[in-house]
């Protein structure tokens, strides 16, 4: 039986504690995961605090750079075994694992390293009272030890946007991998010690969160800095928890995002798109998009031609060539997808498709299936077009006026991501100026370039992540002044 065992100063550590991992298609045993207690947890900070004290912190960037590079190409060497694992925790397609996680969370490594080696800081130099000359110039210096707690839509890629910047900068880590995929961050532990990563540098943690390695990591005092991917609500206890001590918090989180289709648009290409952002992953990215606006003139069209391409989507499991749809990543989760499909019943909504279990064979009967849904008909006030859901579904809904469009996209607590869609370059940037959101594609969707900003307004979380933002958060800016 596999076991995931947690990686603490450069050593694999067992507990006496396991707790089940098991794939979302078929419900398979994958392995037992050994649950850190408080005890681990301590000394994986102990280990994150003395490697910083060590070989670590001493180290220079170039030679710093040198092995994050190593990682990045030791993750690519083993590309295989990350993919496998990936897939087993996941379910997801393996055309998605093998063009975004796998090679974007290695680039994670590189694209940090590089940004870390070329980014000036600032100098000036001033007249001093008395008439003689000071120098004031920056140091950046690492937060310290950075608490990393991550979600489990995609494992690998989420974790390393933050392991990435976090080691550029010359900080420690402990990782708290989500309890449903805890196997790429465990496989990560081995590329670090092949590749000579000093031990402490990076440290995995595995639970849940109350009562376990989630919470003991957030609420240690020893832990400087707490970055957070996850459900805002998640993001309100780990805040409460790093208001002891003041601990700085970066948080990405939860989005209830709109997609909005103007008449103009190319059509084919904004179905494709909108086919994309509603039911990539299962649906379950946090940038996509369960609120669909289309302008009338081509709402009837646009709602027949997402039906059909939701229809045509492959629902399968990861090596099956040709599947578009993996399964959901847990019976709990299932359920509450399904709770919201039945909600969406009961309040009124016109059922285009899906709205159910699709029939599955043999041993994937037991997944974690759900069918691709989409709804029209429900007001704004329904809880299907107020709450994030993170399945595939969406609910379209007709706009007339810009000004509507803009209002309707807005009305939310979340301020994730926009897809927008239009030939009007007017338009286009009216919307990116007026819809409140972290992220505003024109004509696209999931489209980045990684040394751009990342990260949401409003409930959807706090700072930003990504290029030279990373270092906003994993360094402290030091002035020092020089009096010639
Ligand atoms: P979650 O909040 O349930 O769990 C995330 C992580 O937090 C897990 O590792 C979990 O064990 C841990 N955790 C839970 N309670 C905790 C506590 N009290 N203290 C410390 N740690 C705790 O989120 P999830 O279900 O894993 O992920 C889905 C959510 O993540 C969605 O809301 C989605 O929108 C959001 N998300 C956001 C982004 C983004 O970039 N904004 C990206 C991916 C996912």
């Amino acid at each position: 039986m596999k076991q995931f065992l947690n990686f603490i100063g450069g050593e694999f550590v067992a507990t006496g504690k396991t707790f089940e991992n098991r794939a979302p298609v078929d419900n398979r045993l994958i392995g037992l995961v050994h649950e850190a207690g408080q005890t681990e947890v301590n000394a994986a900070v102990r280990a994150a605090r003395a490697a910083l004290k060590g070989d670590w912190g001493r180290m220079s960037v170039a030679r710093r750079v040198e092995l994050l590079h190593a990682v990045a190409d030791e993750i690519n060497r083993r590309f295989n075994d990350f993919l496998a694992a990936e897939m087993a925790d996941t379910g997801k397609p393996k055309s998605l694992a093998s063009h975004i996680d796998i090679p974007r969370g290695a680039a994670n490594f590189k694209v940090f390293a590089d940004i870390v080696k070329n980014v000036p800081t600032e100098s000036f130099e001033m007249t001093t009272p008395d008439g003689g000359t000071a120098l004031s110039y920056a140091l950046r210096t690492p937060v310290g030890v950075v608490g990393v707690v991550c979600p489990w839509n995609l494992p690998l890629l989420l974790m390393t946007w933050k392991v990435g910047p976090a080691l550029a900068c010359g900080n420690t880590v402990v990782v708290k991998p989500s309890e449903e995929t805890p196997a790429t961050a465990t496989l990560l532990g081995e590329v670090m010690k092949a590749v000579g990563i000093p031990d402490g540098v990076y440290n995995v943690v595995h639970g849940f969160g109350p009562g376990s390695a989630g919470a003991f990591l957030t609420q240690h005092p020893d832990v400087d800095a707490i970055t957070f991917t996850g459900e805002t609500r998640t993001g309100e206890v780990i805040m409460a928890a790093a208001a002891k001590g003041v601990r700085p918090v970066s948080f990405e989180l939860g989005g209830k995002n709109a997609g909005i289709v103007f008449a103009d648009a190319d059509f084919d290409k904004a179905v494709a798109g909108i086919t994309r952002s509603a039911f990539e992953n299962c649906g379950q990215v946090c940038l996509g998009t369960e609120r669909v606006y289309v302008q009338r003139p081509i709402f009837d069209r646009f709602v027949a031609a997402l039906k059909a391409r939701a229809e045509a989507l492959k629902i399968g499991p990861s090596e099956e060539p040709g599947v578009g749809l993996g399964p959901l990543i847990s019976r709990e989760h299932q359920q509450k997808v399904l709770g919201y499909y039945a909600k969406a019943a009961a309040e009124g909504a016109t059922l285009v498709t899906g709205g159910g279990v699709p029939a599955m064979t043999g041993a994937l009967a037991e997944g974690c299936w759900v069918q691709p849904t989409i709804w029209t008909g429900l007001p704004e006030t329904a809880s299907v077009v107020r709450e994030e859901i993170f399945g595939p579904c969406c609910h379209i809904a007709p706009f007339d006026t810009v000004d509507e469009a803009i209002a309707l996209a807005n009305d939310t607590d979340y301020g994730l991501a926009t897809t927008v869609w239009t030939q009007d370059l007017s338009t286009a940037h009216r919307m990116a100026r007026e819809v409140h959101v972290g992220l505003c594609w024109i004509n696209s969707w999931f489209l980045r370039d990684l040394r751009t900003a990342f990260g949401g307004s409003k409930a959807s979380g706090i700072g930003r992540e990504g290029g030279v933002h990373s270092l906003e958060f994993y360094t402290e800016l030091r002035n020092v002044m020089v009096k010639l």
